[in-house]
């Protein structure tokens, strides 16, 4: 077994360190001692500790191939909900600071989706929906909610198809929020919505980050809107803060705290904002603002946020803190990526896949395309079927295990990630299979911090049940199955070794 390829040790403490099993999800406590010498490889152990490390391995399975196996051998309807996301217009009243960045896919679409494509919606998940499979709308744009009727439509027929077939619907909608048309609380009440609102923290970043086109903030208008919902659905949506990270200051914390102050929000996503700079990358994006382009494709620099000096720190500092943010007094159950990650370690799950993209996930967009990820819409070598058709094209390239991949294959972190995000890997190396380091710098830093902060929780919070992230399409519905990992005797002597999950 290597040292960050079979296994990770990290030290979060002056005496103990966490050590990762990656065959297994298994997370152990180590002296600090013990630690340092696993880092050099498991032939660096005393004796006594060699011995307990190789009953662990026994018992638990450690260092089995079963992983590998069962990523090769997964259906891809395995692991994820069938998911469709329907994008509904270009349109969209905000011009967020970062906007340009975020693909560049808006000004390509061109049209908003007409009622004409709910019929081959549900065509394509009548064909390509395994049976009794759940499936999940993502309503999505632009902004969604200024084409309110298409959703109202949808949501109807799958009501219909669900009384008739017993098809089991979930509907998500990822809005701004800054308008709400007549009839939406009813809709989204309805038909138990889960509301992903994008938000980045107080009124001052909120107004800085995100203002309207006509340059006015939007914050004000948002937490009223987030206020009558709460009001007119009580329990029965589901509000997520969708924050993009892109300022130093206020820092992570402060943004998150301003936010959950309100206590309107079940769960946070906190993704790293991505903008322009001086140096690093260049990548050609064209510069759009809503339906407008600004400029032709030309090499911007870009950079990812949460590589900029400092904010490491800072997601560090927040991870501290994150267990206190589970309150009696507050409505919070958690940032999804993070309690995706702990759930993962703590019930024995392995992740077939970095997203559902190409697999069991797909975009129905106003042109009639479909594409495997919302962010590559509009382009049309990605697409991979139409409207009428449904997929006309074989998409290998977008179901490649991470075992598969050079560099993924050898990473500690593989079972929990699952490769990268291909769109980014696209973004920065014209290849969907080729990494982005960035991002994957990223990832790495999110398995670390959370295991760091899962081997300081107390029995509590690692006990929490995770059952619903099945149901919240997290990380773009990253597919996740048990990896079937032997219970340990709660009895047995594993000293110097603690098994904390
Ligand atoms: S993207 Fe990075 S973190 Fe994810 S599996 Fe690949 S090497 Fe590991
Ligand atoms: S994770 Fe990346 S590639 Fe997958 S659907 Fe999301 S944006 Fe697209």
């Amino acid at each position: 077994m290597r040292h960050r390829t079979d296994y990770r040790v990290l030290p979060f403490s002056d005496d103990t360190s966490a050590v990762f099993i990656t065959g297994s999800h298994r997370l152990l406590l180590a002296p600090a001692a013990t630690a340092e010498r696993l880092e050099s490889g498991v032939d660096s152990l005393l004796p006594e500790e060699r011995r307990a490390w190789d009953r662990l391995r026994t018992e638990a399975g450690i260092g089995d191939e079963a992983n590998r196996t069962r990523l090769r051998n997964s259906a891809l309807s395995d692991g994820a909900d069938f998911a469709v996301n329907v994008n509904l217009t270009n349109v969209c009243n905000l011009a967020c600071a970062y906007c340009f960045a975020e693909g560049g896919d808006y000004g390509r679409i061109t049209e908003a989706m007409g009622e004409h494509s709910i019929g081959w919606i549900f065509d394509f998940v009548r064909r390509r929906a395994a049976p009794g499979r759940r499936v999940r709308f993502e309503f999505f744009g632009g902004e969604p909610l200024a084409n309110a009727g298409v959703i109202r439509k949808i949501c109807e027929r799958a009501r219909d198809l669900a009384e008739r077939e017993g098809t089991e619907f979930v509907h998500r909608i990822s809005t701004n929020l800054t308008l709400l048309p007549q009839g939406v609380e009813e809709l989204f009440r309805d038909h138990r919505f889960i509301v992903s609102v994008s938000i980045d923290g107080g009124r001052r970043v909120q107004d800085a980050n995100r203002p309207s086109k006509n340059g006015r903030g939007s914050y004000d208008r948002i937490v009223r809107n987030l206020t009558r919902l709460r009001r007119a659905c009580g329990d029965d949506i589901t509000l997520v803060a969708r924050m993009t990270i892109a300022t130093a200051e206020p820092t992570l914390t402060e943004n998150v705290l301003d936010l959950w102050r309100l206590d309107l929000f079940d769960y946070f996503q906190i993704y790293p904002g991505v903008y322009p700079v001086d140096r690093d990358t260049k990548v050609p994006v064209a510069l759009t603002l809503g339906d407008r382009k600004l400029s032709e494709p030309r090499d911007v620099r870009y950079i990812n946020h949460f590589l900029q000096p400092g904010v490491a720190e800072q997601f560090r500092d927040f991870l501290l803190h994150y267990p206190n943010l589970f309150s009696p007094e507050n409505r919070f159950k958690g940032v999804l990526e993070y309690e995706r990650t702990v759930q993962m370690i703590t019930e024995g799950a392995t992740a077939l896949a970095f997203c559902s993209g190409g697999r069991t996930y797909y975009t129905h967009s106003p042109d009639g395309s479909i594409s495997p990820c919302h962010r590559l819409v509009g382009d049309r070598s990605f697409d991979v079927g139409t409207g009428p058709e449904g997929i006309t094209r074989e998409h290998p390239e977008w179901r490649r295990t991470v075992d598969e991949h050079p560099v993924c294959g050898a990473c500690w972190a593989r079972y929990l990630c699952g490769g990268g995000c291909r769109q980014e890997n696209h973004v920065a190396t014209g290849d969907l299979n080729d990494l982005n380091r960035e991002s994957c710098q990223y990832q790495l830093m999110l398995a670390e911090e959370v295991i760091r902060m899962l081997a300081r929780s107390a029995a509590d919070y690692r006990e929490r049940s995770r059952a619903r992230y099945d149901d919240l399409f997290v990380s773009c519905g990253r597919p996740v199955v048990p990896n079937g990992r032997r219970p340990l005797d709660p009895a047995a002597d594993h000293r110097p070794f603690r098994v904390l999950c």
